[in-house]
């Protein structure tokens, strides 16, 4: 299973492979070196029969994010349009197979391919390398850009750029998929100030909330095929198709955007955690005040450390005389490219030395600290784009627990202080005992809610799936607060820590207070084995998340319902995706 306190544990060697083997993936996902194309006697799967001959095919190796999930050989094809996908669809259903789209792979879970499952009658569709197109119609009220599913969000976001527009949200890596990103209500870091209204065609909730139309692979009951089918935002059937998890194929997706602005992001690393996390109404430097003041802020806290890494954004068309002028995006290159001193200590904590966490955890701060000083880059300035993407690919490996809490902008430091609270009495706890299941940092940050208003067309309602979705019978809960915890993959103790916390979690938030989901691309559902394993929180846990305050025709079970509508012979789905969403 994915995430596994038992799993291997990688060498230094290995994770610093993995990050430059990562670099490979830029643009159009992984490379193709290696790859064996069908009819090549050096294949070692057996070739799936009568395959469309026109459609390229290879076998070509899989691996997610953590490398939690990887197969050295899966037989994938290229799309070079949309009517691939749907003559492959027609070909999968007729030979048993089963069809799964591939983006940039930068998933934790097991949403695309299941660790250790038999791949032999799949077929991964890369998306990236040729159905990757991107147009921005700018004239229009909103204006739009329509994009394939394999165009990145960083290629959307600089042609955007180009026509004056922009989001207030995107994640915070640019090389993912658009279709990857919407199948999981991808989010980013972007909340109002105090005050602050959106800007007219963007949105503070999901990149699910801006989509406006979107072209699907559907069954059609009639013909006995499959087809393609445009949904648009104001059909009732286009909701459970914003965030799907994958049990569906999107191939072309339009989104709204507005006006583009610049931004200013400053860090500091200056601010003790008991301040900045401090419950509400307390003095000081208080995550609740930054909130006020900028809206758009984000904390990294590593383990056993006294000062997070403090970052906020804020809306600002003049360039401060004290910032400095970023041209393009990814300035934190401190963090995309470990530097010496946090690899010794990584090695050492990978290699099972766990007693050295709160030294490793010492060490990423001081190279933070450092980068930001030999970077110049504690004061930068520029078009949004640029400072909200952040992370590139060759950053760190690790894995991830937590999700979303939702509630209401008056409760951000409650909630924050009570975990991180919850956090350093856990992690100090097991310490005491020699143990350091986390051995890198807890972040948090913010967005709102998916908000129908922001969409400015006719609109039939939230994506069912979104974590961030509204709760109807909660109008006050407008505010979403990500948070993370992140470690090395194979970490003792991991899966336990991570099962404890999110179950405090989804305690914790709960009723008149708040509510609690997961975040569908990273690590939850933890048993002490792993993730994504725990019966009780896959079968009734996660549905109630999106069954709560819901009516019948919004939440988990019309999604379901749309999703077997659709696609009934299940062709785009996998064995977990059959047990979660039966
Ligand atoms: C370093 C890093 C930083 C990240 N930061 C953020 C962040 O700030 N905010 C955030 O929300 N997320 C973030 N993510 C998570 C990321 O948004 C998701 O993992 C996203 O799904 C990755 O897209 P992908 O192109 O890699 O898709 P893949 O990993 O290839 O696929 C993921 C899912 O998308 C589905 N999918 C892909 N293409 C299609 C298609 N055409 N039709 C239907 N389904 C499809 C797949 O079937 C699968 O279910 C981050 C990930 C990494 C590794």
């Amino acid at each position: 299973m994915s995430i596994r306190a038992s799993g291997p544990i990688l060498s230094r060697r290995g994770l610093l492979g993995a990050a430059a083997g990562a670099a490979l993936v830029m643009g159009t996902g992984w490379s193709h070196a290696g790859a064996v194309p069908l009819g090549d006697p050096a294949a070692t799967i057996a070739a799936p029969p009568n395959f469309p001959a026109d459609i390229p095919l290879a076998q070509q190796r899989f691996v997610n994010w953590a490398k939690t999930i990887e197969f050295d050989a899966v037989w994938t094809a290229t799309a070079r349009d949309a009517q691939d996908i749907v003559r492959l669809a027609d070909w999968a259903r007729i030979h048993g197979f089963r069809i799964r789209p591939r983006g940039s792979m930068h998933s934790w879970s097991p949403l695309t391919l299941e660790a250790g499952q038999n791949v032999e009658k799949v077929v991964l569709v890369d998306t990236m390398s040729q159905l990757n197109s991107v147009s921005v119609d700018p004239t229009g009220y909103p204006a739009t850009v329509t994009a394939d599913a394999g165009a990145s969000i960083e290629a959307i976001l600089s042609a955007l750029q180009k026509e004056g527009l922009g989001w207030a949200n995107s994640p915070a890596i640019g090389d993912i998929s658009i279709a990857g990103a919407l199948s999981i209500g991808a989010h980013g870091s972007t909340y109002p100030a105090a005050g602050e209204a959106v800007v007219a065609g963007q949105s503070f909730g999901s990149l699910s909330n801006l989509v406006l139309a979107l072209t699907a692979v559907v069954w059609n009951d009639a013909a006995g095929s499959y087809e393609l089918r445009e949904f648009r935002r104001s059909d009732a059937e286009i909701t459970p198709l914003l965030a799907h998890l994958g049990r569906t194929f999107v191939t072309s997706v339009t989104l709204q955007a507005g006006a583009n602005y610049r931004v200013r992001c400053q860090s500091s690393t200056d601010v003790p955690w008991r301040e900045l996390f401090a419950p509400p109404g307390a003095p000081g430097r208080t995550f609740e005040s930054y909130v006020e003041q900028h809206g758009r802020v984000e904390a990294i806290w590593f383990p056993f450390t006294e000062t997070p890494w403090l970052k906020t954004w804020s809306v600002s068309p003049e360039k401060p005389a004290e910032s400095r002028e970023v041209f393009g995006p990814y300035p934190y290159v401190f963090s995309d490219s470990i530097p010496e001193p946090v690899t010794d200590a990584l090695a050492q904590v990978a290699s099972g030395n766990q007693a050295i966490t709160p030294a490793f955890g010492a060490s990423q701060f001081g190279a933070v600290a450092a980068g930001l000083v030999a970077t110049d880059t504690s004061d930068l300035w520029g078009w949004s784009k640029d400072l909200m993407f952040y992370l590139r690919a060759t950053t760190l490996r690790v894995v991830a627990g937590g999700g979303v809490v939702v509630t209401r902008r008056e409760n951000i430091a409650q909630v924050i202080h009570e975990f991180t609270t919850w956090l350093h009495e856990r992690m100090t706890y097991y310490a005491s005992l020699g143990q350091y299941p986390v051995n890198m940092p807890f972040e948090v940050r913010l967005c709102r809610i998916d908000d129908q208003s922001e969409v400015l067309t006719d609109s039939a309602g939230a994506p069912n799936l979104s974590p961030v979705r509204p709760r109807p019978d909660r109008p006050d809960w407008d505010t979403a607060i990500w948070m993370n915890v992140v470690s090395i993959p194979g970490t003792a103790g991991l899966s336990a820590f991570f099962r404890e916390m999110e179950q405090w979690m989804a305690d914790r938030y709960s009723g008149d207070y708040a509510t609690f989901r997961s975040e569908w691309s990273k690590g939850w559902a933890f048993d002490n084995e792993g993730g994504y394993r725990d019966a009780g929180f896959l079968g009734g846990t996660i549905p109630a998340m999106y069954r709560e305050g819901l009516s019948s025709d919004e939440g988990w079970d019309a999604a379901l319902a749309a999703f077997d509508r659709n696609d009934p012979h299940r062709v785009f789905s996998n064995g977990f995706l059959d047990r979660l969403l039966p």
